[in-house]
């Protein structure tokens, strides 16, 4: 018997044949064992928890039995924290985007300005669009509201599902725009521009979020409300636009919150994060192929396809 005594004396101990040893690492003897299974763990294995010292296992069943039962957000999403990045992210491009317009006015308003009559052959419009603006008024009121609805939304939907519905209220706008405007008026060849699309698109998903969370509407509808009214009665202003962004808005949110699985008691949190995220997904999939096919019956009706 030539064993490395670790300081331990055979009389200690009783089965010097049996030292303990570290399960992954079967040459390693180990004393120290883990407090919830009591298995030795090696130096590579221990873990420092709270708790006292947990094996690399134990720690790993630990962190996966906690991330499915951490709180979602009322779209089954994971739980935003931090900054409204989505939000900072989207009120910069459009800033930048009003910074180019100022210095090559003509290059970034021919390249970025939706206009229905070259549409097809500008796809990129159908979004682009939604981050140029018509003046430094135009700017502040479109980024405040979008500053005020974003920071709250991308908390309670999560960030990809608020920028999702952001972009495709942009998109629904200008469908709307191309839908509604008469190919034979002079309105097929003037632009369109503004983040109010996006924006009217957030009101309604402001007004959605909050009925079905049973806060209080009321604000939120006179807020849309004088937003209509200003529509129809300032001059200049696209309300097919503005219509569309706020009936896309309101679909895809209203679409989201019907299709979101429910948690119970002893649901996993995290397969139905990752079922959620799919259906809610395949909403925002939807709302795109419904957009194009609108388009597509658009021009071939106006004989542009
Ligand atoms: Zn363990
Ligand atoms: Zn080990």
């Amino acid at each position: 018997m030539n064993r490395p005594s670790y300081g331990y004396s055979a009389e200690d101990s009783p089965q010097p044949d049996q030292q303990p040893t570290c399960p992954r690492h079967p040459d390693r003897v180990s004393y120290v064992r883990c407090k919830r299974c009591e298995r030795p763990a090696c130096p590579d294995c221990q873990r420092g928890a709270a708790v006292g010292m947990l094996c690399v296992d134990c720690e790993r069943q630990l962190n996966r039995q906690q991330a499915s039962t951490r709180p979602r957000n009322s779209m089954g999403g994971a739980m935003t924290r931090g900054a409204p990045v989505v939000t900072y992210t989207l009120i910069a491009l459009c800033v930048l985007a009003y910074l180019g317009q100022m210095l090559a006015p003509h290059i970034v308003n021919q390249l970025g300005m939706f206009a229905p009559f070259r549409a097809l052959v500008m796809p990129w419009t159908f979004l682009s669009a939604g981050f140029l603006h018509a003046g430094i008024l135009h700017l502040v009121l479109n980024m405040y509201a979008l500053y005020i609805c974003g920071q709250y939304l991308e908390q309670v939907m999560g960030r990809w599902r608020f920028a999702a519905v952001y972009l495709i209220s942009v998109l629904g706008g200008h469908t709307a725009v191309f839908l509604l405007t008469s190919a034979a008026s002079l309105d097929w060849f003037g632009g369109t521009l503004g983040a109010s699309g996006g924006v009217f698109g957030l009101f309604a998903a402001l007004f959605i979020v909050n009925r079905n969370r049973g806060a209080q509407t009321t604000q939120i509808l006179v807020l849309i409300g004088l937003n209509l009214v200003i529509t129809f009665t300032v001059s200049n202003i696209s309300w097919q636009g503005h219509l569309g962004g706020l009936a896309m808005g309101a679909a895809v949110t209203a679409a989201m919150f019907a299709l979101r699985p429910r948690a119970t008691a002893t649901s996993d949190r995290q397969a139905l994060g990752r079922r959620a995220a799919l259906l809610h997904g395949g909403v925002i999939a939807a709302a795109v192929v419904l957009c194009l096919l609108l388009v597509a019956g658009k021009a071939v009706m106006v004989g542009m396809l």
